[in-house]
């Protein structure tokens, strides 16, 4: 296996790291931690000017399939605030798999152009891993579609033009069964988006849904074919834009603060260091192979779920351990003087445990590997 780049993709890559250090600033990254909204309308633009969102949509982009993984793992290796990205991208191939003409034509634009950002409502305050249970209500009324309910952790919805909402519309069937998605405005009236602070520093937020109307026109994939489209976007969701690279700026920062205190001869410090590097690589490769999968038309619903158990986990672990071996700096925040490593060991062992519950806990991945991998029986209904 030759994994070197071509000239073309070298090419890409320079620019899309020219574009990062143009867009992203210690002043941007230092916003996205003390806002919590991991977005930077001057990165996405700057991106979508030069076509890089266009040729990112799985499904969709002429260039190399390795682009996809080159973008996200560029803007994870530079810290760079990416979820608005990477969210927008999603839909946007979520869209190109299963929505109309119309949708394609009337959406897709609008992201690829960096002006409108996504959120997801999948969760409920009583469905996060069972997620087919959802209980916002979809009812016909006339030629519209009411829409009532509540949903937690909808991310960006802050900032985002539009919503891709999971409802249930019948409740005669088994539950994944009667599920619909709608992509929708944001500014529909009937919404309502209140904040949820995390301790990873990162900015959710809950939603609620009061006589929302929309028209035929917002159902994305099939009325009760929900979770068909459900599926589609947790298979770009896992393991393809970013969250799996997390553990190479943490090893970065990490390793230039043990220099500048003498930990580096330490044999402990050492074998984290080592341990790191090589899930750094590992989880790299795997990302590699779930982006290339989804870049070229496919649905990398199992590789995404081996890569997100493993990389989440792997940072989770270098997190902590390079706290513990920083001791009481450790735990010294942003702009604390003394902080290790400038307050992001810090950060990352707050941050990390997070990474291992969105997009699908470890618990329900592994589920997913064991079913459809090792061929176990299925762990629920
Ligand atoms: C910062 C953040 C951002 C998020 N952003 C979004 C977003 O933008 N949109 C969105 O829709 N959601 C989002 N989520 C929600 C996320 O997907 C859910 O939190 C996650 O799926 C877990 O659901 P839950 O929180 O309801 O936990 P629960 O489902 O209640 O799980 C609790 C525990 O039980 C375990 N468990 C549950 N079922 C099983 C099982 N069958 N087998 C084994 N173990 C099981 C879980 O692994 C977990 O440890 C976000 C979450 C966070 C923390």
């Amino acid at each position: 296996m030759n994994f070197s780049l071509t000239p073309e993709a070298q090419a890409y890559r320079a620019t899309v790291r020219r574009i990062i250090a143009e867009a992203v600033t210690p002043e941007a990254i230092d916003r996205m931690h003390s806002t919590g909204t991991f977005d930077v309308p001057e990165l996405t633009q700057a991106l979508a000017r030069e076509g890089l969102l266009e040729r990112a949509v799985p499904g969709r982009g002429g260039g190399d399939p390795i682009e996809l993984w080159l973008l996200f793992s560029e803007l994870e290796k530079a810290g760079a605030p990416y979820d608005g990205i990477s969210v927008a991208l999603m839909v946007a191939g979520v869209i190109n798999a299963v929505g109309t003409e119309e949708q394609k034509e009337r959406i897709i634009p609008t992201i690829t152009s960096g002006q409108a950002l996504v959120c997801m409502g999948y969760s409920e305050p009583d469905s996060g891993s069972d997620v087919a249970a959802a209980t916002t209500r979809a009812v016909r009324d006339g030629d519209e579609w009411v829409i009532d309910g509540a949903k937690m952790w909808t991310t960006m919805a802050h900032e985002a033009t539009w919503l891709i909402l999971l409802t249930r519309t019948n409740t005669e069937v088994a539950k994944h069964r009667g599920l619909t998605m709608f992509i929708l405005p944001m500014d529909t009236p009937g919404i309502t988006v209140a904040p949820v602070h995390t301790m990873g520093t990162e900015r959710t937020n809950a939603t609620w849904y009061d006589g929302v109307r929309v028209g035929d026109d917002a159902v994305l994939g099939d009325v009760d074919g929900g979770w068909r489209t459900m599926t589609v976007a947790l298979a770009f969701e896992r393991g393809v834009m970013g969250g799996t690279n997390a553990g190479v700026p943490l090893l970065r920062h990490f390793r230039a603060w043990a220099d500048e205190v003498g930990l580096l001869d330490d044999p402990t410090v050492r074998d984290h260091i080592a341990r790191t590097a090589i899930d750094n690589q590992v989880a790299a490769l795997l990302t590699m192979r779930a982006a290339w999968i989804a870049a070229t038309g496919g649905l990398p619903g199992l590789e995404g779920s081996m890569v997100k158990v493993f990389a989440t986990e792997a940072y989770q672990r270098a997190a902590r351990a390079f706290q513990e071996a920083a001791g009481p700096e450790g735990l010294l925040q942003f702009h604390e003087p003394g902080a290790a490593a400038d307050g992001f060991v810090d950060y990352d062992a707050r941050h990390s445990p997070v990474t291992t519950i969105y997009g699908g806990t470890s618990e329900i991945n592994r589920n997913n590997i064991a079913e459809r991998h090792l061929g176990l029986p299925k762990a629920r209904s």
